[in-house]
């Protein structure tokens, strides 16, 4: 990787998203080719990175998409995902989006509850057609990851237990307008152990077991997504021990694997540019202001989350500071106790591993327009997001203005 960031920063301004799209597709085909000798799609997690540019380089490798609204199936299809490789989560889908879903004739739809099924069922019946549906289970396995993007336990709201999952495949069964095909679970994001994922995994393949066994045809067995990147120094799965666990775990089953990797995909492939605009000194406690903030980039506030910052082409002694953005929110930071050499106005910073959930979480609150997205492959940029500017964000509301 060899971006030179002043002169996007110059070229485009900030804050600015820079993501390296031959880092993106190689995680991709090394993903690819960890499951090489089992049938399998990588099905992207759109929500991490939904630009259609992003979602379009992967199609390009065969990549199918993980969505969670029909407004992310309709950008993967834009993008040239094929609609047999889209899949539809989530635990909240309303009938209308059902509806388009079972129209535009995707893979699967994946669900989280028996009432969705119901809900599913009679859509399908109205429309005359037959639903794939997988089912997303919920393990009850400790993740080990933080409690907001922990999903695999009964206390989350995610999927159903074993149980409920069985009665469910037993009735879809039997029902004229559903069709088993699948079966799924996802535990968490930010993965860092196999353990957990393995013991799903097992769980999950044993109910897979017990349903052939009923003569219930499961063909798809979705591991969902969750593998966890490196964002400071932590050790992560190593992703050819993860592929041969999956393979070996479904070796009896004869079923293609699904695999929704969100962050791996992008996190380490994105770059967030901001400018300084200001150092100052609260008593001893030093700040640097910076031109993003919280609204481009929340993940530090919401989470918590850790990322690397660094100042492009300064040296000069260290010392700790807090970088912040303008945002009228003490939560508005990207950076706590960083350090970092002095720093003057217009001085560039990078904010690192940006790539997931960095844009695709961003919103106008301040009313502050949402940052431009440029590509960089094969040594050439290109924007793929124009910069939001005032008109844009007004633009729904302008003509009710009495
Ligand atoms: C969010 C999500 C993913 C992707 O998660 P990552 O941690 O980004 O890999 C995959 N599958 C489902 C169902 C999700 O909700």
């Amino acid at each position: 990787m060899n971006i030179d960031f002043s002169s996007l920063a110059a070229k485009y301004g900030t804050p600015l998203y820079v993501y390296d799209f031959d880092y993106i597709k190689n995680r991709y085909l090394e993903l690819k080719e960890a499951f090489s000798g089992q049938k399998n799609i990588i099905n992207y997690a759109i929500k991490a990175n939904s630009n259609l540019s992003v979602i379009s380089l992967l199609a390009e490798q065969g990549a199918g998409a993980d969505c969670v609204s029909i407004g992310e199936v309709k950008r993967a299809i834009l993008s040239g995902v094929s609609k047999y490789k889209i899949i539809f989560s989530g635990v909240g889908k309303s009938d209308d989006e059902i509806k388009e879903a079972l129209n535009l004739d995707i893979l699967l739809i994946n669900l989280e509850s028996e009432d969705e099924m119901k809900r599913v069922e009679s859509v399908a019946k109205e429309l005359g057609k037959i639903a794939r549906i997988s089912i997303r289970v919920n393990p009850n396995i400790d993740a080990k990851t933080h409690p907001y993007i922990s999903t695999g336990l009964h206390d989350d709201k995610f999927g159903v237990e074993i149980d409920m999952a069985k009665r469910m495949y037993i009735y879809a069964k039997k029902s004229s307008f559903l069709n088993p095909v699948g079966i799924h679970f996802h535990i968490g994001s930010q993965l860092t152990e196999l353990e957990p994922i393995s013991e799903a995994c097992s769980i999950v393949a044993d109910l897979a077991h017990t349903l052939k066994a009923l003569e219930i045809d499961i063909k798809f067995f979705d591991v969902g997504g969750g593998l966890g990147v490196v964002y400071d120094d932590e050790l992560t799965i190593n992703i050819q021990e993860y592929a041969d666990m999956i393979k070996n775990a479904t070796k009896k089953l004869d079923v293609t694997i699904l695999c929704e990797p969100g962050r791996y995909m992008v996190a380490n492939g994105g770059y967030f540019l901001t400018k300084v605009l200001y150092e100052k000194k609260n008593n001893k406690k030093r700040f640097i202001i910076v031109d993003g903030a919280m609204n481009d980039l929340i993940r530090p506030s919401l989470y918590d989350a850790y990322h690397k910052i660094e100042a492009i082409g300064k040296n000069g002694e260290n010392s700790i500071a807090d970088v912040v953005g303008p945002i009228c929110e003490s939560g508005d930071f990207f950076g706590k106790n960083v350090s970092l050499p002095q720093l003057e106005h217009n001085d560039l910073l990078i904010v690192k591993s940006a790539g997931a959930y960095g844009f695709s979480m961003s919103s106008n609150y301040n009313t502050r327009g949402r940052a431009a997205e440029v590509a960089v492959q094969d040594g050439i940029d290109r924007i793929i997001r124009k910069r939001e500017v005032f008109e844009d964000m007004i633009a729904l509301e302008k003509e009710f203005l009495v």
